[in-house]
Parts: structure tokens; sequence; C-alpha cells
């Protein structure tokens, strides 16, 4: 499964890709190429926008029209309507680029991570991509917090 997050879902891009879910977000590209996008690469369009959904389902793409609250309720949709599961952090993907991560060593990482958190955390991830590198940090808590929220439903 497979995410196109529009312009104004940047954040909505960014919690996928911590569960997860290989989540394409484009910023400044007219509607036209957002839809082509969807189309070329078979992705589930994400949107606020009815206009657009309406025009990608015109094209058979597959749209989750998401509701105007905050991103609890937003996830619930998504993972609802195709009863997916968030895998976090084991399939977790670069909130910044969409990269997949790959387990690191702390001594492999050791200068990109803080001194306090190097003993803090026990696991370290480096993006494939963009080389950014994730510890288990004070972001870990909250993140587990809202998911519980979302599997409660
Ligand atoms: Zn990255």
């Amino acid at each position: 499964m497979r995410f196109l997050a529009d312009e104004m879902l940047k954040k909505t891009a960014r919690w996928l890709r911590l569960i997860g879910f290989d989540t394409l977000y484009l910023e400044r590209v007219s509607d036209a190429k957002v839809l082509e996008r969807a189309v070329k690469e078979e992705r589930v369009l994400l949107t606020k926008d009815e206009k657009l959904a309406e025009e990608a389902k015109a094209l058979g793409v597959d749209v989750v029209l998401l509701p105007q609250d905050g991103i609890e309720e937003e996830l619930k949709k998504i993972l609802g309507k195709y009863k997916l599961k968030p895998a976090f952090p084991e399939k977790t993907r670069c909130p910044e680029c969409n990269g997949t991560l790959e387990r690191k060593k702390l001594e492999e990482v050791k200068e990109d991570v803080p001194e306090g958190s190097q003993e803090f955390s026990e696991r370290f991830w480096k993006c494939s991509l963009c080389g950014k590198v994730y510890w288990e940090g004070a972001h870990w808590e909250n993140i587990k917090r809202v998911l519980a929220q979302i599997e409660e439903h």
C-alpha cells in the first residue's frame, strides 16, 4: 500500500512514513501533476480537497478524503479503510524523505547522535536516502501515545 499526500498534508505524510508506509509528498506542484504521479505509481491519494478527490476518482485513482480533524482521526481513517496496522518502529521510513531506514550500531552513527541520547537509546537507524540518523529520543513516548489512541479505536 503506497500513498501520495497532497500539499496540505505534510504532517500526515510524516506520520505515515513514521509508522511504516511509503508516502510520497509533493510540494508546489499542480493538481494535474499530483494526479499524474498517483496514476503512474498506483498510489492512494490522500487529500482534504473534495474537488481533487473527485478528479482522482474519475481517473481511477483510489482516494481517501480526510476529515478536518487532528492527525489521530486522519490516521484512523486511512488505516481503517485498508485494515492496516502501524509498524513502528519496525518498518519506519524517514519522515523527511520517505527513504528506508537501516539499523545501525552506535559506533557507526556516533557523531550524529548527541551524547545525552547515546546512553538513553539502544537502537539507531540511518536513512538510506538522505543519511539522517534517528534514535529512541524524547519523541518516542509521544509517538507511542498517539499510536495507542489510534489502535484503541
Ligand atoms: Zn531520509
